[in-house]
Parts: C-alpha cells; structure tokens; sequence
C-alpha cells in the first residue's frame, strides 16, 4: 500500500498552487494592461507634441532650406527631448532633431509615414537602424490650404517605458511574493485548524478500534466535523452496549452449559467441534480446551460416535443411540441424541448431540435382572424340595409312616427356607423403603446396650456350639443410631460367626470410637473367606460354599442387611478375612 500523505499536505500545496496561479495570471494581466495604457498615454502624449511643433513647422514648408529647418528640429528635439522628424509627401527626410538630415533614406515605406499620407495619425514602435533602439514613432501630416505639404514625426526611444514598466513590475512581484508569504502562512493556518478536528478524530477512532467505547471524541465547532464526532460518539455507545449484551448472553449461555448434567456438544458440517460443555469433555474424557476446533475423529476414536454425527449431519430427523466407552473404571454408556443444526435458510451447517450418562441406569437394570433371576432361583430350591416330597408322598410313601415323617420334616425345613428367605427380602426392602423416604429415626444411643442385646440374643445359639461370646465397648461411646436396626445387623454378624466357627471357640464383639467415627467389630475364629469372595460378600443371594450355606440355614442376604443397615446409618461395612483363622467384620457409623 502506497504511503498515505496527511491531510495537512494534501490542503496545503493545492493552497499555495492556486495562490501563486492567481498571483501570476493578475500579474500578467495587470502588466499587460499597464503596458498597453503606458504605450496608448505615451503615443497620445508624442502627437500632442507634434500637433504644438506643427504650427512652428508649417511656416517653413515647403523650403528648400533643409539646413534652417534640420537646425529647428534640433532646437525643438533638444527642448522637448523628442526626436522630431520631417518628411515631404516623397518620403525625403527634410529635417531630423537626431540625424543629418541628408543622409537618411527615403521613409516613405515607413508605416507610420503612410498612414500620415493617408491623413491619419500613425503610430509604430519598431527598432530604428539610424539610432540602434527600440522606438516609438508618432507622425502627424502637415497640411496647408487643403494639401499635404510634409509629415511630422515625433518619436522617443521605447527603452525608457520599459524601464518605467520594469519597476513597476518589480513592485508587483515584490507585492506579489509578500502576497504569497501571507498566503502561505494563512493558509497553513487555515489548513491546520481543519486538520486538527480530524487528527483527534482519528485518535478517537484508533481508541474505538482498540476496544476502548468508553472514550468520548471532542466535539468540533465547525457543523459538519461536530456532527461527525456526535455520530461516531452515537456509534461507540451503541457497539458498546451491544457488545456488552453479546457478551452477556455469552456468558449466560456457557454458564447454563457449563452446569448442565448432560454433555452437549456442536459440530460444524466438516464435522470440527465447535462446542463442547464441561460434561461431555468429562463424560467423553477429552480436554475442553484442546479439543475445541479440531476434528472429532481427531478427538476421539469411536465409530458409533462417528456414525451419530454423520447420520445427524445427512438427514433431517433426530438420531438416538448409545455409546459403549471403555476406561479405566470399567465400562460406560452414554445415551445420545443428535439434532441438525441449521441456518435461516434451513440449511445443515452442523449437529448438536446430547449425552446422557446411564450407566447407573444400566448398572440397576443389571442388578434388578440378577435379583430377580437370584430370587427365582433360590425360591425354586425350596419349592422343589417341598414338590419332590410332596409327589414321593403321594406316590405311595404315604403309607409308610416312617417315610412319610421325613418326607413332612423336608417340606417342613423347605418351608422354614422359603419363610426365612421371603423373611430377609422383605426385611431388606422395609429398610430400602424406609432409607430411600428417610423414615427411619436416628437418635444418640449408647452403643453398648446395642451390641449387648444383639450378644444376648445369640446367646442360646453360642451356647449349643459352646461358644463364647465376648464384649468389650466402653459404656460412653453414643451415635446416632436406630437401635432396632442396628441390633438387627450385628445380631447378623454374630450369627454368621456362630454359624462358621468350630465348636468351643471365641467370638468378641468391640465397639470403639475415633475422632470421626464409631466402630464396631465382630471377630471369629472361624473358617474364614478366600480372598476372591470378597469384594462381593455383602451382594444379596451372594454364597461362598452354597450347600454348606445352605445346610446352615443360610439364604444369602444376611450381609446385605447389614449393608443396607449401615447406608442407613450413612455408614459403611468392610470384612477383613484370612481362610483357616478367622474374619473380623467392620461397621463404621460416622459421628456428626
Ligand atoms: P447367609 O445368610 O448365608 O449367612 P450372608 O449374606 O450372611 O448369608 O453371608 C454370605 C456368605 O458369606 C455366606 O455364605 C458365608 O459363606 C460367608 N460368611 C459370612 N460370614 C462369615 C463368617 N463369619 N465366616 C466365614 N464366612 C462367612
């Protein structure tokens, strides 16, 4: 781009061009005219003088006496310091204030000697071989009675009018040039003050450009400048507004996607990821800020993902479907639904998709799945013992009475299994129940009346096993606790360590406080628990050895009450367990 030249001199020289023009073509003019008025005055001024020496001349015309008249030339020519010529009709030079007279050439070829011939006044201004100058020449006829007796030429060396037209032309340029000086100054003057207005214009807008609307331009006096800088001042306010609304609403919309749950995330129709909330970026595990602009087969690797966006892309109606996404912790599922984007035009220019996560969903549908198909099976063991005795009994073992008692006591033990078990679903779902609608009471209870009741009602157990059951919690320690529940579950724990303990051995029961929470503590000597089954120990229906489980009366959901007891208590459990010395299990209640 071609240097910009400043205002200041784009005004200027055209200034003092358009002076020194004006300047020159006066000058011309003026000099012109003064000349044209000087020649005009100095030709009248010469035939006044020779109309005054005409009277003094006719007298001695026509003569023969060239030598009296050549000496009055002289005389008059010297008084009136003008050379006086005197010409007959013929041309012959007579008498000449200047010149011998006898010597001159024939003039009657000179101009102004014919026009005189013809009885007017001639002028000329021609260069003059008798005198080597410039002159001006005025001749008159000399008429007497009627005829032309001679011509009278006076005449002055034209030297002496360009002289006095040179210093006049001096005085005009010198007039002139101070004109120009004055012009000059004035009009850089004139040239600044109107380019004043604009520079602090420019400045302002620079400053608008830059970002800064709160600036306010001066208002020029002048009307046009003034109403420049009121508009401009108009439109920096109104863009600051906007702006401010712009960002506004920006800022409104990401706050709104920001805390949205959901991932949404916007690709353009070259499939680049123009959008992307802090959801999806977690729920996708990808970086916010990285990912944004690039495109989404940059970002992420999964063809179902793909195929969403390029069904979205291609059609008009809304896609649904679920992305399987595998990380570190295990499988995940996200739902999307995709929309086209589209313009004022109906045009597709992208696709927005939202994203649900559901694995919680599908995780709960498993475990609903598992329980049903866990609660089947276990009711079917019984229910199928009950039917095989039923059917052995009614084949014929009826009438063996001895027959017929086992069979009854089966039915009887399958119907204890069947009650217990119904027994312990309905007990887990009162305390679902009543957890999920927060009906259960909690309140501050010494936890060692808990663990000694629960250690009472195991007592009779314990004893026929010749276990012995051993407390130890000091009487101060309180939580807030539901004590019926709480008995409940370490009456579980404590049956189970029965249950799995060899005869004549020792079970302690512990409650303990920290500065956080109560524990409490359910130790045995037992069998114990290979370490693979532990994680899933307090699964409902969740059996280590089935058929001695089972022998043991056993239905599997034991620990999961205790589980569910303690979320209630928004606690946990945990078991610690060496296969052939013993497990310890843990209820932690928290204190606040
Ligand atoms: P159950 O009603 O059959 O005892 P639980 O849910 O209470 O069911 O226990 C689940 C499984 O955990 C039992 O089948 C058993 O194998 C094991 N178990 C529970 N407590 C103990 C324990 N104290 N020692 C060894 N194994 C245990």
């Amino acid at each position: 781009m071609p240097r910009k030249k400043k205002l200041l001199w784009q005004i200027y020289p055209s200034y003092i061009l358009i002076t020194l023009l004006a300047l020159l073509a006066v000058t011309w003019y003026a000099s012109r005219s003064l000349r044209q008025f000087y020649f005009k005055q100095t030709a009248a001024d010469l035939g006044s003088r020779a109309h005054l020496i005409e009277n003094q001349l006719r007298k001695q015309l026509p003569s023969t006496k060239t030598d009296t008249l050549d000496l009055l030339c002289k005389q008059l020519g010297k008084s009136s310091s003008t050379r006086i010529t005197v010409i007959l009709p013929s041309g012959k030079v007579i008498g000449d204030s200047e010149e011998a007279s006898a010597r001159m050439d024939n003039h009657a070829d000179r101009p102004e000697v014919i026009s005189a011939l013809a009885g007017n006044i001639g002028t000329a201004v021609r260069f003059s071989h008798t005198l080597q100058k410039n002159m001006m020449y005025v001749a008159i006829p000399i008429k007497s009675s009627g005829e032309f007796i001679g011509v009278l030429r006076t005449s002055i060396p034209v030297t002496s009018i360009d002289m006095a037209l040179e210093d006049i032309h001096i005085k005009i340029v010198m007039g002139g040039v101070l004109i120009a000086v004055l012009v000059a100054m004035i009009s850089l003057i004139i040239s600044r003050r109107l380019s004043y207005p604009l520079e602090e214009m420019k400045q302002g807008a620079e400053r608008f450009a830059d970002g800064d609307l709160k600036h306010k331009l001066a208002v020029p006096n002048s009307q046009e400048m003034g109403a420049l800088a009121e508009s401009m001042n108009k439109m920096a306010a109104q863009l600051d507004e906007r702006i401010k609304t712009i960002v506004e609403q920006r800022n409104e919309q990401e706050a709104v996607f920001s805390s949205m749950i959901e991932g949404v995330l916007a690709v353009d129709a070259k499939e680049r990821l123009i959008m992307l909330n802090q959801a999806a970026a977690k729920q996708l595990g990808i970086s916010l800020t990285e990912s944004q602009g690039k495109s989404i087969q940059e970002v992420m690797r999964n063809t179902e993902l793909q195929r969403i966006i390029t069904q979205t892309l291609s059609g008009d109606t809304p896609v649904e479907s679920e992305l399987v996404l595998y990380s570190n912790g295990g499988e995940r599922f996200l739902q999307a639904n995709g929309t086209s984007l589209k313009d004022a035009q109906g045009q597709n220019i992208g696709a927005v998709l939202v994203l649900n996560d559901v694995t919680r969903i599908r995780r709960l549908e498993n475990i609903r799945r598992d329980f049903v198909a866990n609660v089947s099976h276990e009711l079917k063991t019984p229910i199928t013992g009950i039917k095989l005795s039923v059917d052995t009994i009614l084949e014929g073992a009826v009438d063996n009475h001895e027959e017929t008692i086992k069979f009854l006591q089966i039915i009887s033990r399958q119907a204890d299994r069947l009650n217990a078990i119904i027994e312990d679903l309905l007990t887990l779902s009162r305390i679902e129940q009543e957890a999920e609608r927060a009906e259960i009471t909690l309140g501050r209870h010494r936890i060692k009346d808990v663990l000694g009741a629960a250690a009472q009602t195991c007592e009779v157990k314990a004893k026929d096993k010749k276990i012995n059951i051993e407390l130890n919690c000091q009487g101060d320690i309180k939580a807030k606790i539901n004590p019926p529940l709480l008995e409940q579950a370490v009456i579980n724990l404590v049956d189970n360590a029965i249950k799995y303990s060899e005869p004549e051995s020792m079970i302690q029961v512990m409650g303990a406080q920290t500065d956080t929470e109560v524990t409490i503590q359910v130790k045995d000597h037992g069998c114990g628990i290979a370490e693979e089954h532990l994680p899933r120990l307090f699964e409902r229906f969740y059996l280590v050895d089935k058929a001695r489980s089972r022998k043991l009366g056993g239905t599997g959901l034991g620990l999961a009450i205790v589980k569910h007891i303690a979320q209630a208590h928004k606690g946990k459990v945990s078991v610690e367990s060496t296969p052939g010395e013993g497990s310890t299990f843990f209820i932690y209640l928290p204190l606040a």
